[in-house]
């Protein structure tokens, strides 16, 4: 699995991580779900994302036994809830995720998405949480372009490390100014819902044609083919989400290897770029 360096922090995180959304459920499931992250490690997918709002914590106990005795292989996320994101309320939540995962720290610890709290009080509580050990970077979750800037200007001591927003072939729009921007800062965007959370374009729609297409000629997937294409340009990650190993494993290889520049060009035109004043999109 290729890795490229994290924004600014130019820490190592693989291309492809792995999403934990909705894996809780019956006792089967939840073991089957542990084996196909367990499996995503293995094959290099050592970026794994959750929250304390999945399954209201009950992922994060999953994401446990995934990591246990694997901790140091892994980049660790997770995330506040807005209604969390008071200065008290950020480090209360930080720590009770870090116990859920039974771990000591978090490798990033993100605001879930835009809270109701001053984000200079959320962001003090982070830089608090840096200071003491318990994470090692700062991040948002679906911030729009001025979000972004405000919570970047309220950081004293400490920079923004990431922004992870919804990114699929289907809702391109971050293209147009959030990620050039985010680049240009050195703030790693993790593109979240690759798939569309439902509603991957079928080989029926035309979209879906050209995709399946285009996939064809490298001998791979149109999910493949997806993945490849939404992390093309630099400084940007994706974090697909599959409870079955056998979609982990076609996940994988939607990376490390190129799409030409014509391939593209004809992706692009299929699932086109919104207008310039489409609102950042939120799942
Ligand atoms: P997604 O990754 O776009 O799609 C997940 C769906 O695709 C699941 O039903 C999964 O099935 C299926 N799938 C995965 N690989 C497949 C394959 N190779 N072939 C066929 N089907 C496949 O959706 P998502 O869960 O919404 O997004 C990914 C992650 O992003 C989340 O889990 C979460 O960690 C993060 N996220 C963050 C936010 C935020 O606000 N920050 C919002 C949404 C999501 P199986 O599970 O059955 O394998």
């Amino acid at each position: 699995m290729p890795k490229r360096g994290f924004g600014w922090t130019g820490v190592q995180v693989p291309v492809l991580g792995q999403g934990t959304w909705m894996l809780e459920g019956k006792r089967g499931t939840e073991r089957a779900a542990v084996d196909a992250l367990k499996t995503g490690l293995d094959l290099g997918m050592t970026h794994i994302d959750t929250a304390e709002m999945y399954g209201n914590g009950r992922v994060e106990e999953i994401v446990a036994e995934v990591i246990e005795g694997r901790r140091d292989e892994v980049f660790l996320v997770s995330k506040v809830l807005p209604s969390n994101a008071s200065y008290q309320g950020t480090i209360d939540a930080c720590k009770r995720s870090i116990s859920r995962l039974r771990s000591r720290w978090l490798d990033l610890y993100l605001l879930h998405w835009p809270s109701s709290y001053p984000i200079a009080e959320t962001m003090r509580a982070m830089e608090r949480l840096v200071d003491d050990g318990l994470i090692r970077f700062i991040g948002v979750s679906n911030f729009d372009l001025e979000e972004l800037q405000e919570a970047e200007r309220v950081l004293s001591k400490h920079r923004l490390a990431c922004n992870q927003v919804l990114y699929h072939l289907g809702n391109r729009g971050i293209e147009r100014r959030l990620l050039p921007y985010c680049t240009r800062q050195g703030i790693a965007l993790v593109g979240y819902s690759p798939f569309g959370h439902v509603g991957f374009p079928s080989s029926q729609s035309k979209g879906g044609q050209v995709l399946a297409d285009v996939a064809a000629r490298y001998g791979r997937t149109p999910r493949q083919a997806a993945l490849n294409f939404l992390t093309r340009l630099p400084n940007t990650f994706s974090i697909p989400k599959a409870r079955r190993i056998e979609h982990v494993r076609e996940n994988s290889g939607g990376v490390g290897w190129d799409l030409t520049s014509a391939d593209i060009s004809e992706l692009e035109r299929a699932f086109p770029l919104p207008g310039d004043d489409a609102p950042l999109g939120i799942i």
